[in-house]
């Protein structure tokens, strides 16, 4: 669709007239895994990629298609591609690019999944793994001169929402000669648009705030055509194929992304400030906060600051115990960008897999809770704190 429009109309109508048979107002789920041709010729010609069409869903699948181009319309990228998760979008695009001998450079809060794989899976394919401290703009830029094949970056991160400036940094990877890759999850892309920051390609978890509706798992990177056709093929060949019904449900959470992300900003905010006020919180971290250490880079590049925050209770473990449990409107479960809020302490969740002691010197309290704020009335979400807030008082006699 080139027609002219704003991103919350481009999430509704985006990507979509291209798929749209027998009149349908909406695109249908394709679960046909092959596709059958009369004409050799044509079969030909589709399977060689003369003509467009589908031959096997392992390869392409229209409803999936749909999805591609609504999320590229959105991140105005020339292409994407899909995976079965965004895990898998993650590892494919990395294991297109690196080969024994390659060096990345990235930061310390990454996602954990993407953290493991910085740790324990490239260094055994002999690639080089350079971790920043996540935020400390110098290091990364001293690090990315030393040469590297890709510089890899997530902002916000998790569980903390540190931010990095993606302008200055993709302006250091592309000086040093780097892939400059940005998971843009937590960003979503009506907050923010990396690839317009500079960067050659945005990864999506489309499980999180892209589907919306913790009902479907699946992933993406967006890019040039050359760089997404290269992912595309090492992901046609290997298999973590995006599943059609899957496709249908984030194509179909997108079009309120714009609505829902304004109303979980908002409820973040509003949280993040309530949280302030309280004497057992030790700590807020929200980007949108001017006391964030780098709310004015966040400000620069994000249209606003998401739904994502997190908070340290006194008390640690034993007060994380009493609070969360007390809480009427949000589930207690690993998941994040959902319509319903969610909690978990980050020790249970995004650092399950540290220490006490490492998390301690990732500065990550042991009472750090992180909430993903949902769509829910910004005045519940606050009373339901409150009254949590109350009876954890009471339970712990402060
Ligand atoms: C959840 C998440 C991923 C991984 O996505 P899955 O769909 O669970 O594989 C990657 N990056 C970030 C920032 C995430 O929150």
């Amino acid at each position: 669709m080139n027609r002219e429009s704003r991103p919350g109309t481009r999430a509704v109508w985006a990507g979509e007239e291209d798929y749209l048979v027998h009149g349908a107002t909406q695109v249908p789920v394709v679960l046909s895994v092959a596709y059958g041709y009369h004409d050799m010729d044509e079969w030909y010609d589709v399977a060689t990629g003369k003509k467009k069409g589908h031959i096997y869903g392992r390869n392409t699948n229209p409803t999936v298609q749909a999805f591609e181009d609504k999320l590229k319309t959105m991140e105005g990228a020339e292409a994407a591609t899909s995976f079965s998760t965004g895990m898998a979008a993650i590892s494919n695009t990395l294991s297109t690019f690196l080969v024994p001998g390659d060096r990345i450079v990235s930061i310390k809060d990454t996602y954990g999944g993407t953290n493991k794989i910085f740790t324990e899976f490239l260094p055994r394919q002999q690639v080089e793994v350079a971790l920043c401290e996540t935020g400390n703009h110098e290091e990364i830029e001293a690090e990315v001169e030393k040469g590297c094949k890709i510089l890899y970056l997530e902002s916000p991160t998790n569980p903390t929402v540190k931010i990095t400036d993606i302008e200055r940094m993709a302006n250091a990877g592309h000086a040093a000669g780097a892939l400059v890759i940005v998971d843009n999850t937590f960003g979503t892309p009506i907050n923010q648009n990396p690839l317009a920051l500079g960067a050659d390609l945005v990864i999506h978890s489309a499980t999180k705030f892209l589907g919306g509706h913790a009902d479907a798992l699946g992933g993406a990177v967006c890019g040039s055509k050359q760089l997404v056709e290269q992912i595309y093929h090492y992901r046609e060949i290997n298999g973590a194929t995006m599943d059609p019904m899957a496709a249908y449900l984030i194509l179909r959470g997108m079009k309120t992304l714009h609505l829902r992300v304004r109303q979980q900003c908002d409820n973040a905010k509003a949280l993040a400030e309530y949280l302030q006020t309280k004497d057992i919180v030790e700590g807020v971290y929200y980007p949108g906060l001017p006391e964030h250490p780098n709310h004015d880079i966040a400000k620069k590049q994000m249209k606003d600051f998401g739904g994502m925050l997190s908070f340290a209770v006194k008390g640690g473990v034993e007060t994380v115990r009493e609070l969360l449990p007390k809480l009427q409107f949000a589930h207690r479960a690993a998941n994040l960008g959902a319509v319903e809020t969610t909690v978990g302490p980050a020790r249970t969740t995004s650092h399950v897999e540290c220490t006490p002691e490492e998390r301690a010197a990732m500065g990550i309290p042991e009472g750090l809770i992180r909430v993903s704020c949902g769509i829910e009335e910004t005045a519940d979400i606050l009373s339901d704190f409150e009254q949590a807030f109350e009876q954890t008082a009471a339970a712990l006699e402060v």
